[in-house]
């Protein structure tokens, strides 16, 4: 039987591995999975019931009981609690305030790294997150790292969050909430955000989406690009 093939994709809030993970799944038939969205499922599931988000002891208590369900869906693997997708639910500013919070607590990662890594089942993935590459799949041949400044990534995620209808934050009040994020992921104690040792790293900043997209692709095996790259 062939291996899954995994396309492992870190970066800091706002570096585009979200719009860069779709766009490279699409074209090359890898599902997409965004990690992230289950640290936001944690985080909104705690609050739900009531958790107490800064008692680590008492989130990780919490994270054995909840169960998520997984499927395939218009080339991505969605997530379903209670059988419902939660969509911008968990994007809210409350849940970007304590997603980090319960990211560092180490119950967390485990079950959320078991669900990761038994979604090979599904077959090629195209994952993102903060700990892919040197947690969850760091063995994978075809590893990122997307950077960007803060003022480039804060002006995306605001824009994103107005389009939405989630919020309508300052930029200022964003880029605060982004930076804090990025300070807790890069210097918590298990799995910290950082980039890989052998991960290609690609500063977004001053890129279009599209020649994103083409760095990665042009960096991938070979053999995983179906001729996509000349
Ligand atoms: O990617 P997103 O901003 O949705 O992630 C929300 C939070 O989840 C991050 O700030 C980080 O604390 C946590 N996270 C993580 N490891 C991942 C993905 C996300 O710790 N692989």
């Amino acid at each position: 039987m062939q291996q899954v093939r995994i396309i492992a994709i870190d970066g800091p809030s706002g570096s585009g591995k979200s719009s860069v993970s779709k766009l490279v799944g699409a074209r090359l038939g890898f599902l997409h999975v965004d990690s992230g969205a289950l640290y936001r499922i944690m985080t909104w599931q705690s609050l739900e019931h009531r958790v107490d988000t800064a008692n680590p002891d008492a989130v990780a208590e919490f994270a054995q009981k909840l169960n998520v369900d997984f499927a395939a869906k218009d080339g991505a693997v969605v997530f379903l609690v209670d059988g419902e997708e939660p969509g911008n639910r968990i994007r809210t500013p409350e849940i970007n305030q304590h997603a980090s919070e319960v990211a560092t607590v180490k119950a967390v990662r485990d079950r959320i790294t078991g669900w990761l890594r038994g979604l090979t089942s599904f077959g090629d993935l195209i994952v993102e997150g903060r700990d892919i590459t040197t947690a969850v799949f760091p063995d994978s041949p075809a590893r990122f790292y997307l950077s960007a400044s803060a003022e480039a990534r804060a002006a995306r995620r605001q824009k994103e969050e107005v389009e939405k209808g989630i919020a309508n934050q300052s930029a200022e009040a964003v880029k605060a909430s982004l930076l804090a994020r990025d300070k807790i992921d890069s210097t918590r104690k298990y799995a910290p955000l950082k980039k890989a040792d052998g991960a290609v790293e690609i500063d977004s900043t001053y890129l279009t989406l599209e020649q994103v997209v083409e760095t990665v692709l042009a960096a991938l095996p070979r053999d995983w690009t179906n001729g996509e790259v000349a």
